[in-house]
């Protein structure tokens, strides 16, 4: 009973799929429906739970076209209020960046050429002269991301030499990188000083000798330690440093500005880390200086040359679009106030909660009609919304949240349907509520919101 292949392509729908969808898409789909039911019959399924009707298995396959012709990495709308949200995609890029992007991509560009001398160029030419504006260092280089970065700087300037570094800041970021575990496939041989709680001046100069080649302070963007502690800033190590003896810091979220003004706490900015003698510096492109995925490293012309030539430098190299892209954020960076206006990470930090109310009540007020109050409530609640992407962790930013309360129905099933949303939209649970936090929403994705939790009352 079960319909061919042939009779299944003559149908007009598939037909029309036809038109949209590439021939091995929807071949694929038929099978695929096709081998459900034969598993089905093997099965010894209850006949008349089997779909041999030409009609229903026509709008299977149909579904799971369109399934299929999704992309795998899509859009979503971030409503956890967490602002680079790494499994998100950290950092979101100005729109008005893209047009350059596109220049860049679709056309020949100078990527390695020197138009004046009409020569071969470098490609981190581009970038060099306005990070080194910006950060206040002598030269820069950028590589793939800042676990790169590391790698990088490490592998050039302490292979089979000691590197010093505090027991307290021996960090784990993400996933896979860890701060040993990167020292040991660089060649540089790991030093410990202090404890974890407490490290002194005194311990990295007793761990001073011939071998030594860095010492190496790691901000602790992800974590913080509390109360009986101490650790050594830049601004002392300085004193430690020699012909021999660099001193290199890793601050991993690499702000620009001092966010302290916002009512943010101080976060070392790059800048005072260079002011304050670190020969080298190295962070991400994509936390909170909130441009593409990158590894930025800023200091010393000498050793960054010297990291130009090291092999593994083309095996990290940046491509054209985080060129082009990293070129359009930092420009914005040369006027402070156009930086909070243009790079969304920091427009979404220092969003007002005036703002955000007004978003919650707007969209409150569109959905109240529309919606079924014996099954639902909406409300407006206080929250607080994090940095995220391992930067400022102990940073709570005042904010405003929709909170949906279901009278009726699972509220597990109904956070999942906004998930499963045409434009997936990423909320969280907590106690027994759905909750959206509109500093992560923009205003042009309210709309979307809106017909996700339209959608997702349909189930109820
Ligand atoms: C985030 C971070 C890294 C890793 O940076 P990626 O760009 O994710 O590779 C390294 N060090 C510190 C201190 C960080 O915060």
């Amino acid at each position: 009973m079960i319909p061919k292949v042939d009779e299944i392509l003559a149908d007009d729908r598939i037909l029309d799929i036809l038109k949209t969808s590439p021939r091995k898409i929807v071949i694929e789909a038929i099978n695929e429906e096709i081998d459900k039911i034969r598993s089905l019959i093997q099965e010894n399924e209850d006949e008349n739970r089997i779909i041999t009707e030409l009609n229903e298995l026509i709008l299977n396959i149909i579904n799971n076209c369109i399934a299929k012709n999704k992309f795998s990495l899509r859009r979503v709308v971030n409503a956890t209020g967490v602002i680079i949200h790494t499994n998100l995609g950290r950092s979101l890029l100005n729109p008005d960046i893209i047009d350059n992007i596109m220049q860049i991509s679709t056309n020949y560009s100078n990527l390695e050429f020197d138009i004046e001398k009409g020569k071969r160029g470098s490609r981190y030419s581009h970038l060099e002269k306005i990070i080194s504006q910006i950060t206040g260092g002598e030269a820069a280089l950028v590589v793939n991301n800042n676990a790169a970065a590391v790698l990088l700087v490490l592998s050039t300037v302490a292979k089979d030499k000691n590197v010093i570094v505090s027991r307290g800041e021996l960090i784990e970021i993400g996933g896979s990188f860890r701060i040993p575990e990167v020292m040991e496939q660089s060649g540089a041989i790991l030093k410990e000083v202090g404890t974890t709680n407490k490290t002194h001046f005194e311990d990295y100069l007793n761990a001073i000798d011939d071998e030594t080649s860095c010492i190496m302070k790691v901000h602790t963007s992800n974590y913080k330690i509390l109360g009986f502690t101490s650790d050594v800033p830049v601004s002392e190590l300085k004193k430690l440093k020699s012909d021999k003896i660099l001193l290199i810091e890793d601050l991993g979220s690499g702000v620009l500005i001092d966010l302290s003004k916002y009512g943010i706490s101080y976060e070392p900015t790059v800048s005072d880390s260079i002011k304050n003698g670190a020969d080298i510096v190295t962070f991400s492109g994509d936390k909170l200086l909130g441009g593409p995925q990158a590894g930025i490293i800023v200091g010393k012309k000498e050793l960054i040359d010297k990291m130009k030539k090291n092999p593994l430098t083309r095996a990290l190299r940046v491509d054209k679009f985080t060129i082009s892209a990293l070129e359009a954020t930092f420009r914005y960076y040369l006027d402070e106030a156009t930086a909070l206006s243009n790079v969304p990470t920091l427009s979404m930090i220092v969003k007002s909660i005036d703002d955000i109310e007004k978003q919650v009540l707007r969209v409150i007020d569109i959905l109240k009609p529309k919606i079924n109050s014996e099954e639902i409530i909406f409300d407006i609640v206080d929250d607080f919304s994090e940095v995220g992407g391992g930067s400022l962790p102990l940073e709570k930013i005042n904010t405003k949240c929709l909170a949906i309360e279901l009278l009726r129905g699972n509220i597990v099933d109904f956070e999942r349907n906004l998930r499963n949303y045409e434009i997936p939209v990423i909320s969280r649970i907590f106690k027994d509520r759905v909750l959206f936090d509109f500093r992560t929403i923009r205003e042009d994705e309210e709309e979307i919101v809106i017909e996700a939790i339209l959608n997702a009352c349909k189930y109820i």
